[in-house]
């Protein structure tokens, strides 16, 4: 058998293993069934690709994503690696290179997209040609708690045993959910091999603001960085278009990328950004996966991602070259309701709705943290870490404040208008406004009007959106939207529990511009003063 160390040095030009690399490299050689979770651009091809050419016979690879294995299919074959793939996107001569090499029995990696796994021949034909390895990328795809999902991976397991041969599968998710289905899709519920690799990315810096003036938020952020490439995520294709547009008014080389577009059209984007340094790219969570340029200097998010792994993957997308990159995500009450909402009106059943809550949760969390971001993070993925001293809180530690006080005012207000309003209604309540809509209600009688008169509208705004963040309350789609409490808001109710809250938040809501600081009425101004000392 070749030597691995040889092999990754003289056909895949790298000096060393990374941190996890030679172990799944040596289990998957000898054959074991292996999941391997590794964070984004640690490097997990090279843990299929190179036992693949220390085996015997032809290695199949499930791959989601035409892009990606072209991408590795060139990267090999330019090592001088006997590759190919099967995909739509083929020509005629390249499907019939594929096969030659098949037939000649001298091709070592044949990547396919899982849709080949459909026709009825795929294991007669997998058989005919001697596949002796089954290498499963992205393997969370075959997981329905996560937004990957693609049907044809439930072929795999199927595949597996009827081929018999062992299967390694990869991905740089690692919730617990998603590596119990694999387990059960892929592997049948045996066991296999498994690795969990450090999820820590320490180049990359971490911050949450909470969203004023998102359009000029980004604009600045880009502006600090300009020159560099980077990704601006968006949660509407709308909103890419018109971001690309400011960006590039601005004089940044920016375009627009979402699902929306025509085929030929994003691959000219994935190839500019590729190939051009400081292309800035707006983009919907549609420019994925398919992203492999490793020297992306910073992402921002525009809007607050779906859940914690979607964050995580898509800031993962930076500093891939190890070089230092930016984070910035962005974050407001809408983005709150907007997830919320896309959960409970979507298809799922009602235990994986909780789940899809619980993920969000713990983004909203992360969102609102008042310590180490990092740790936060890593937390999540359940690996311990001490402060960073390189996020935005560690850098800056936010003051608090104990919210009980103010929180249990606030529920006490969507207790007695019985949960059917909003925010800005009971914004109303709480400091005091007598509205047309509040004197039509009668909640200007209400023992609960003008209790919060301590803080102001913007301050308020504030409160609610931690309290979002805590998920005491929760937007009711089914009552346009109004805040319902939710159980974990009994305690404090009840005054068993108190809260902490971000002072910083409170008191940057009210200071921001100068409009709002002349919004400030005067008795709130020892207030103000006392929240900035
Ligand atoms: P993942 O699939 O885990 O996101 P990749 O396999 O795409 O990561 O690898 C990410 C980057 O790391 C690639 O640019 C790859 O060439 C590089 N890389 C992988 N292994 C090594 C190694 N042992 N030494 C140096 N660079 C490596
Ligand atoms: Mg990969
Ligand atoms: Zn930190």
């Amino acid at each position: 058998m070749p030597d691995p160390q040889a092999l990754l040095r003289d056909v895949f030009g790298f000096d060393g293993f990374r941190p996890g690399q030679e172990d799944i490299v040596n289990a998957v050689t000898q054959g074991r069934n292996v999941l391997a979770i590794m964070p984004t651009g640690g490097g997990k091809s090279l843990c299929f690709q190179l036992p693949a050419l220390l085996r015997e016979g032809v290695t199949v690879v499930i791959s989601p994503l035409i892009a990606l294995m072209r991408d590795q299919v060139r990267g090999l074959q330019e090592a001088g690696v006997s590759a190919g793939a099967l995909t739509s996107g083929n020509t005629p001569e390249e499907t019939a290179a594929v096969w030659e090499a098949l037939e000649r029995g001298d091709l070592k990696l044949l990547y396919l997209a899982p849709e080949r796994l459909a026709g009825g021949g795929a294991v007669a034909m997998f058989k005919r040609i001697g596949v002796r390895l089954i290498a499963v990328d992205e393997a969370h795809c075959v997981s329905h708690w996560g937004h990957d999902f693609r049907p044809d991976y439930l072929r795999i397991g199927e595949l597996r045993r009827a081929l018999d041969v062992p299967l390694a599968a990869f991905t740089a998710t690692a919730d617990q959910e998603t590596r119990v289905e694999i387990v059960q899709k892929l592997f049948d519920g045996e066991a296999p091999q498994s690795f969990l690799h450090g999820f820590d990315r320490p180049n990359i810096h971490l911050a949450f603001a909470a969203k004023n003036n998102p359009r000029a938020q980004i604009l600045s952020y880009a502006a600090a960085r300009r020159g560099q490439s980077g990704i601006v995520y968006c949660g509407t294709r709308a909103k890419t278009e018109a971001l690309a547009k400011a960006l590039s008014d601005e004089g940044h080389n920016a375009c627009a990328y979402h699902g929306g577009m025509e085929a030929e059209d994003r691959r000219i984007v994935e190839t500019r950004f590729a190939r051009e340094d400081g292309l800035v790219v707006v983009a919907t969570v549609a420019f994925g996966m398919g992203v492999d340029k490793p020297d992306i200097r910073w992402v921002a998010h525009a809007d607050l991602p779906k859940s914690i792994e979607a964050y995580y993957q898509e800031i993962g997308r930076a500093g891939r070259d190890g070089g230092p990159a930016e984070t910035m995500t962005l974050f407001g009450p809408d983005d709150i309701r907007l997830r919320r909402s896309q959960i409970d009106e979507g298809q799922a059943p009602p235990e994986r709705r909780a789940a899809d809550h619980g993920r969000l949760n713990a983004l909203l969390g992360l969102a609102e943290a008042l310590k180490c971001r990092r740790q936060v993070l890593l937390g999540y993925f359940g690996e311990s870490a001490e402060p960073c001293g390189h996020c935005d809180l560690c850098e800056n530690p936010p003051e608090t404040f104990d919210g009980t006080t103010a929180v249990r005012k606030a529920l006490s207000a969507i207790l007695r208008t019985e949960e059917w309003f909003g925010a800005g209604h009971l914004t109303g309540i709480l400091t005091g406004t007598a509205t047309d809509k509040i004197r039509a209600r009668g909640h200007d009688l209400l023992p609960t009007f003008g209790v919060g008169k301590e803080y102001d509208k913007r301050q308020w705004a504030a409160i609610f959106r931690q309290m979002l963040g805590h998920d005491l309350v929760r937007p009711d789609p089914d009552r346009h939207g109004a805040l319902r409490m939710t159980e974990a808001a009994r305690p404090i109710l009840r005054g068993e529990a108190g809260i902490t809250l971000g002072k910083e938040a409170i008191s940057r809501a009210a200071t921001r511009t100068p409009a709002v600081r002349a919004m400030v009425s005067d008795e709130d101004a020892p207030l103000l003063s006392a929240l900035k000392a």
